[in-house]
Parts: C-alpha cells; sequence; structure tokens
C-alpha cells in the first residue's frame, strides 16, 4: 500500500504521493571537504534529490555544518551507535538524521534525539537492516526473517509514537531480494508512514543493480516505496544515482533525461551498433528533454516497433536512415549516421520542438527503406510480433500460452513454439 504521509528532507517531500525521491550516500571520508563536496555535486548532477553522508566521528559532524550550507541538495546524517553525534548533526543543520533506534543506547537516548527533532523540526530516518535486529528478535529472525524485520520496524515505529513524534520515514534493509520485498510489503500494510527502500550490500554494478531492479522495482511497480537507494560496491556514487533513475524511468514514475531504445542485435546485423549505441547514450546526457530515440541494427523490419520514438536510426552496410515518429527523414551514409541523427535532434530544437523535415532527402530515405525492408525475414521482432498476435486470438490467459501459429509455415519450428 502507499505511504500516506508525507515528510520533508529540506525541500523535499517524501511519501504521501510525492515523486519517488532519488538518493544516495557519499563514500568519501566526510571531514574530508573538498572530496566530499565533489562527490555531493557530482551525485547532484546525476539526478540525486537528497545525500547521506556517513557522521560517525567529532571531526565529521564538524564538517557536516560547511556540507549542509554548501551542498546543492538535501543532507542526512547517517550515525550509529553515538547519540550525542545524532543531537551535534542536527544543530549542524543536517536535513534529516538517520539511526537505528536500537543501537542509539537505549530508550532515554532516542528520546533526547527526538526532543531535538521536534525542536529543530527535523526529520528522522529510522531503520533496522537484517544483520542488526534487536536481541529478543534473533531466534525469530532465524524462522520468520521477514516477520522478524517487521517487528522490529514497527516496534521503532510505536516508540516514536509514545515519543509523540511522527516526522520520519521507515526503512528495512535486507540483503535477501525476497525478504526485502515480502518485509516492505507486509509493512506497508501496517504504516502509513514513508518507506525507505533500499537492497543492503547488493553488490557491484552489475549484480547490485539488477538486484536492487528486482526488489525495488516489483514494491514501486506496486506503489510502495517514496525513496530509494541504490547500494552499489563502487566509490562513485553517481553509478548508484543513473541506476535508480534507470529504475523509476523504467517503470515510468519519474522523467529524466533521453531514453535511448535499441534492438538487441542478431545475426542480420551489418554495422558495429556496439560502438554507436554506446557513443549515442554518451552523447544524449547533454539533453535534459525526455525524447525518446531508437537504434535498430538493420531495415529489414522497417521501423516496426520503433514507430513511437521521437528519433532513431537503423543501420546497414553502408548506409542507414534517419527517421522521426515513424516516418524517413534522411538516407545517410553509416559513418555519418551518429553525427546526423544528433544534427536532426539539434534542428528540433531549434525549431521550438518541430521536427524539421526536407521532403526530397525523406523520400529518398523512404525509397532506401522500402529497397532495404524485408517482409520474408522472420526476426525477433516479427516472431515477438506473431506471438502476441496467437496469443490474443486464444483470448489471452493461460491458454494464450500455447500460440496459434502454424508452425509448418514457420522457420523457427520448433524452436520457440515447440509446446504443441
Ligand atoms: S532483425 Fe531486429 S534484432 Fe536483428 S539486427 Fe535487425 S532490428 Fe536488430
Amino acid at each position: 500500500m502507499a505511504s500516506t504521509r508525507q515528510i520533508h528532507v529540506g525541500p523535499v517531500p517524501v511519501g504521501g504521493g510525492a515523486p519517488v525521491a532519488v538518493q544516495t550516500m557519499t563514500k568519501t571520508e566526510t571531514a574530508n571537504l573538498t572530496a566530499t563536496m565533489d562527490q555531493i555535486r557530482t551525485v547532484a548532477e546525476a539526478g540525486a534529490d537528497i545525500v547521506r553522508v556517513a557522521v560517525p566521528r567529532e571531526q565529521d559532524v564538524e564538517a557536516l555544518k560547511t556540507i549542509v550550507r554548501e551542498s546543492p541538495i538535501p543532507v542526512i546524517a547517517d550515525i550509529h551507535f553515538n547519540h550525542t553525534l545524532a543531537l551535534k548533526a542536527m544543530d549542524a543543520g543536517a536535513h534529516c538524521v538517520r539511526l537505528n533506534p536500537g543501537n542509539i543506547g537505549g530508550t532515554d537516548k532516542v528520546a533526547e534525539v527526538v526532543a531535538k527533532a521536534k525542536e529543530l523540526g527535523t526529520p528522522m530516518r529510522i531503520g533496522v537492516n537484517s544483520g542488526s535486529l534487536p536481541k529478543h528478535l534473533r531466534d525469530l529472525e532465524f524462522t520468520n526473517p521477514v516477520e522478524a524485520l517487521v517487528t522490529a520496524a514497527g516496534e521503532f515505529v510505536e516508540l516514536m509514537e509514545r515519543l509523540d513524534f511522527t516526522n520520519f520515514k521507515v526503512s528495512m534493509k535486507s540483503t535477501s531480494v525476497p525478504n526485502t520485498i515480502a518485509s516492505n510489503r507486509l509493512l506497508s500494510e501496517r504504516i502509513g508512514y514513508p518507506l525507505h527502500l533500499g537492497v543492503t550490500e547488493a553488490g557491484t554494478k552489475w549484480s547490485g543493480s539488477l538486484k536492487s531492479a528486482v526488489g525495488l522495482g516489483t514494491l514501486l511497480a506496486d506503489g510502495i516505496g517514496d525513496t530509494i537507494r541504490i547500494s552499489l560496491s563502487t566509490f562513485h556514487a553517481e553509478e548508484e544515482v543513473k541506476v535508480a533513475w534507470e529504475i523509476l524511468k523504467a517503470l515510468k514514475l519519474r522523467e529524466r533525461g533521453p531514453v535511448l531504445i535499441a534492438c538487441p542485435t542478431c545475426g542480420r546485423l551489418q554495422f558495429d551498433m556496439d560502438s554507436v549505441v554506446v557513443e549515442i547514450e554518451e552523447r544524449l546526457r547533454a539533453y535534459e528533454d525526455p525524447i525518446e530515440v531508437s537504434v535498430l541494427g538493420c531495415a529489414v523490419n522497417g521501423i516496426g516497433e520503433a514507430r513511437h520514438a521521437d528519433f532513431g536510426i537503423t543501420g546497414a552496410k553502408d548506409a542507414g536512415m534517419i527517421f522521426s515518429k515513424g516516418e524517413p527523414l534522411k538516407k545517410v551514409p553509416t559513418d555519418r549516421l551518429v553525427d546526423e541523427l544528433f544534427a536532426e535532434i539539434d534542428r528540433f530544437y531549434a525549431a521550438g520542438k518541430r521536427v524539421v523535415r526536407d521532403e526530397g532527402a525523406a523520400a529518398e530515405a523512404a525509397r532506401w527503406l522500402a529497397a532495404n525492408e524485408d517482409d520474408s525475414q522472420m526476426t525477433p521482432e516479427r516472431l515477438a510480433a506473431l506471438e502476441e498476435a496467437a496469443n490474443e486470438q486464444a483470448g489471452g490467459g493461460d491458454d494464450a500460452l500455447a500460440p496459434l501459429l502454424d508452425e509448418s509455415v514457420s522457420p523457427v519450428a520448433g524452436r520457440r513454439f515447440s509446446r504443441t
């Protein structure tokens, strides 16, 4: 269930229907002001709405004063074990304090921190990690780790409410993706406070991104989760931010910058599409608009599934074509495809977001497309379209799993449609 309550971390609303906020954590020694501020500016540039910094020592809380003052985005102080640092972090102007009420030294100390938070209007993130559950839940953790996490979080919420404090969000972190999903689903049924989502210690950029996309994506698709942090084993915190944005963009929860679509390529590929896609992705970073750009490895499908793209290219051995919204724009030599694509995109913006069409060039491109299109080819796209049509014909549902293709005429008989 989606959260019903909203808090504000600095000016950023979290929960209660606000856009899902992207956050990350600096990986520098916090007291190293130059390095920390550099990383904060980098993650802000990459799209972080909020940044968290570790505050384990007095010199870090001292540095926090400058960090809060100079940071372009709100700063959360991450505190463990030491309630005095939490108090000082709030005095230093932290926009939010993250702590685990179970490891801060007892209820009295939690109450002291809460009193300061109320006095200064500072929100808190309270949370538990699967590795740091309260002692009385350790047995339950072995038999039912999800219930153990949710019980711990529920107890912390009750403690905050007993202290008459509601200006907080809640997090439950687990290294297990299924447990992250199950515990957040369960907790979201029980409380209306905003939820911070993350898969803790997710791993390297590759595996951690996938784990996070599965875990957080599943929850976000259900409307659960108000702010996300992708935990990756890399010094470059901006990578976490980029992954977070890709998840939100994939779910159409937020828009930021262009969307690049590329075919998976197959044996029909006739040009070096790998490097072309990388170059396009790199050059698209300079654009802020959420335009959709598509790259097709060959023209046998025509423009096909890329019909909706704002701009796209389809390549071939010596020449390729640039298209827009399903219409050919221009035929160009393959080695000029990327430059000409960006020339068209820039022309579009210069004309006030209007596609500028040269009818002669468009006609030449259309002729090229007609000559290269080959509807006898059973491409991955056509197979998918056939499968979809067959499923629709079967009326959807389980019966639709047996496609109504005539396998005897399919050149891939025995490959994908072998169940009948
Ligand atoms: S057939 Fe489809 S997947 Fe293969 S290269 Fe052409 S567009 Fe890409």
